[in-house]
């Protein structure tokens, strides 16, 4: 049977597009096809328009006859995490308060991508304001695993992996605060980078935890990836943490040749808490890197059993204060008959946010409270310091830090909602690099007995991206990479 267009990557199609095999009206109505086909048993979008999304795709093949189309994702349908702003197309963050809002401005990121002349296919389901591992805390609708649709694809940015994994989306942009890109990623099988802090714009990606979010690309492959990446890293003067340096193509520059790269192993990421099949699976895809030419290390890692507690007070302490804007006056929801202006605040905050978005809003402001900030807050950021010197000095003797993404494959629907600290757990292996401001990459790595997506995670230094990538390319043409879900 001939391959429907929605099923190619995102690099193929690019091609195919340049050499007019196809246009990208006909590749949008694939994949828009494919999502009126499985997304009432995934849930991955929140909003899709397919007036909207062809005319975007009308004009991408205006651009690409001219031969003005130079950017090679030019056609390509992209999925969007709501709670990346997109102009006159709400932006939900999945949550009730924000339900009704259309912003009126694009994130850099979208600017990049329409200049581009890259498709919008629509807004993808997460976990309401990123809040969350396994987008059961949307106050729409949980999105399900295309692997096994009783479980959950991983959160907070589960409908992009989701949408990627079963063809509704070519490739999609997530955000990553504490592995919202990366433990998807791995749940649903696919590849997900979450970039260096500072390498890609924040602006209009409706803030969570400032000093750790970072927007990201998702896609089926590594090139895809990198293709996605090379369009939206860059300086910004609209974000004061953007970093301001020379950016090259990593697409351009993969190379699978790892010859002499060194891998390091952290016993912390592979003991209590990590099931054995998981780390496993990542050893032996370490062993076989090793037998095209990379060298492997153990290194220590010595504070990664106190991260997820540093996390969850660094990140409470930011949320609480970047949501302090939500309060029925700005933007969004607003009670109704209220006895003025406080118990506004009270109704349009207590009806307008979810319970997970209410426990961070206060944790978060308990430890910033005078009586506690030394006791949680100042330690949380001592620990900060910590890891971070940990991961710098690790990187003086290897190039790459391999990890399980994830300590399981995805989890039963319902598993985890009444127990915050077991879903919090899902986060062991990722949050560190946030904590460190780090870049790294999950790769699918195996698969459970029942069929499930393991996933592997690649941290590197700061802005190698290139190298993680590259270790990554390596590893999908050792393994294969990618298997599509059977939806
Ligand atoms: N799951 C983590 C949390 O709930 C990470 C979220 C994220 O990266 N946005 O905070």
């Amino acid at each position: 049977m001939d391959k429907k267009l929605y099923e190619y990557n995102a690099y193929e199609l690019s091609e195919m597009l340049r050499a007019k095999k196809i246009s990208s009206v006909e590749l949008t109505n694939s994949v828009l096809d494919r999502a009126e086909e499985v997304d009432d048993k995934v849930d991955a979008y929140l909003l899709t328009d397919r007036q909207m999304s062809l005319k975007m795709a009308e004009n991408a093949d205006k651009l690409i006859s001219s031969g003005e189309a130079k950017p090679r994702l030019a056609g390509i349908p992209i999925g969007i995490k709501d709670n990346i702003s997109t102009t006159g197309i709400t932006t939900t963050c999945a949550s009730r308060m924000l339900e009704n809002y259309v912003p009126v401005f694009n994130a850099t990121v979208i600017d990049r991508l329409t200049a581009a002349g890259s498709v919008i296919s629509g807004k993808l389901n997460m976990d309401e304001f990123a809040m969350g591992s396994s987008t059961e805390n949307s106050y729409f609708k949980t999105t399900k695993n295309p692997f096994d649709l009783s479980c959950v694809p991983g959160g907070s940015s589960g409908g992009s992996a989701a949408a990627v994994s079963c063809g509704e989306a070519v490739i999609a942009l997530g955000s990553d605060t504490g592995g919202s890109i990366r433990q998807p990623a791995s749940l649903c099988g696919v590849v997900g980078l979450k970039p260096t802090y500072g390498s890609v714009s924040r602006y209009g990606l409706v803030a969570f935890a400032s000093s750790l979010d970072q927007i990201g690309p998702f896609g089926r492959c590594v090139k895809d990836v990198a293709l996605l990446q090379d369009e939206i890293q860059g300086h910004d003067k609209m974000d004061a943490t953007s970093a301001d340096r020379k950016y090259t193509s990593l697409y351009d520059n993969l190379s699978e040749d790892i010859s002499g790269l060194k891998i390091g192993m952290p016993a912390e990421y592979f003991g209590e808490g990590i099931k054995p099949e998981v780390a496993e699976a990542v050893m032996n895809s370490v062993r076989e890197l090793e037998k095209r030419g990379a060298t492997v290390a153990s290194v220590s890692l010595p504070s990664t059993g106190y991260a997820l507690s540093a996390y969850y007070i660094i990140a409470c302490a930011e949320a609480s204060s970047n949501l302090a804007r939500f309060d029925g006056v700005k933007y969004g929801y607003r009670a109704k008959d209220c006895d003025g202006l406080t118990d506004m605040y009270e109704k349009t905050r207590s009806e307008g946010f979810g319970r997970e978005v209410k426990r961070r809003i206060m944790l978060g402001t308990f430890v910033l409270s005078s009586g506690y900030f030394d006791a949680y807050y100042k330690k949380a950021k001592l620990l900060q310091k910590r890891i971070q010197q940990e991961f710098s000095d690790a990187f003086k003797s290897v190039d790459v830090i391999v990890t399980p993404t994830s300590p399981s494959e995805a989890f039963k629907i319902g598993d985890r909602v009444s127990d915050p600290l077991a879903m919090y757990a899902a986060d062991i292996c990722t949050v560190t690099v946030n904590i460190a401001g780090l870049p790294a990459v999950s790769v699918p790595c195996g698969y459970s007995a029942s069929g499930l997506p393991f996933g592997m995670q690649i941290i590197g230094r700061k802005f190698d991206e290139q190298t993680i990538l590259n270790l990554a390319q390596a590893h999908e043409s050792a393994f294969g990479g990618f298997r599509r879900p059977k939806l």
